[in-house]
């Protein structure tokens, strides 16, 4: 079984995937996490985007892994780094490009093979698997999206967290993903969309898991 779950920056897709998973005991993949392992090592090995050369030579040296749900680039756990701004900032433009999204898909697709799956990210329902069992596509205003992000920065002990910053860069994400030209984020046509800005992390679970058959 697949489950696709979309939608843009900060409307919960990776906390409640994360729980559909533990409650159905099925597996959960974040996406997200991969373009974002792919956008650490090009930024830690200082590779110009732009040259698409440089990009696919340095893509073959990159190796992607999960193990309990922790991201590992390289054997290394990189859960902490990917996280940070300068990922953020750059994690958009990397995922533009079209021989970084082809590798990211059929490695997604790998990982899935055989097995029950719940998968969050921007074009899983759309391309990654357009024949999922079940799709939900999940949006939330930008303003409580960016209270969520900032709640959790606060959460983490990030003190200079500024709540203006985070809207900006939720802003900018959600623009370059859904103007890009390779696949971009868009609700499939056959996606249950959940509105999630007013409901609590149990509410929008409760909700996927009353569609799984
Ligand atoms: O889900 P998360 O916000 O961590 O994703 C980080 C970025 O990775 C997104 O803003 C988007 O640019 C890219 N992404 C994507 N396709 C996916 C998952 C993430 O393009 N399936």
């Amino acid at each position: 079984m697949i489950i696709a779950v979309d939608g843009p920056a900060g409307a919960g897709k990776s906390t409640i995937s994360k729980l559909v998973a533990k409650k159905l005991g099925i597996q959960y993949l974040d996406t997200g996490a991969m373009y974002r392992a792919v956008t650490l090592y090009f930024l830690e090995n200082n590779v110009d985007f732009s040259n698409i050369d440089e990009v696919e030579k340095n893509l073959d040296k990159i190796h992607i892994d999960f193990l309990n749900n922790i991201p590992f680039l390289n054997n290394i756990d990189v859960s902490k780094q990917i996280r940070e701004k300068n990922v953020n900032d750059n994690v958009s433009a990397v995922s533009a490009l079209a021989i970084v999204r082809e590798k990211m898909v059929d490695l997604q697709r790998k990982m899935s093979n055989n097995k029950s799956v719940i998968l969050d990210g921007r074009d899983i329902g759309t391309v990654v698997f357009p024949n999922a069992n079940y799709k939900f596509f999940l949006v939330a205003s930008v303003d409580l999206r960016a209270q969520r992000r900032y709640k959790e920065e606060l959460e983490k002990g990030n003190k200079s967290a500024n709540i203006d910053d985070i809207k900006k860069s939720i802003e900018n994400r959600d623009y370059i993903d859904s103007t890009r030209t390779v696949t971009p984020l868009k609700k499939a046509d056959d996606a249950i969309q959940i509105d999630t800005s007013y409901m609590n992390i149990e509410e929008v679970v409760e909700s996927i898991i009353s569609y799984i058959k």
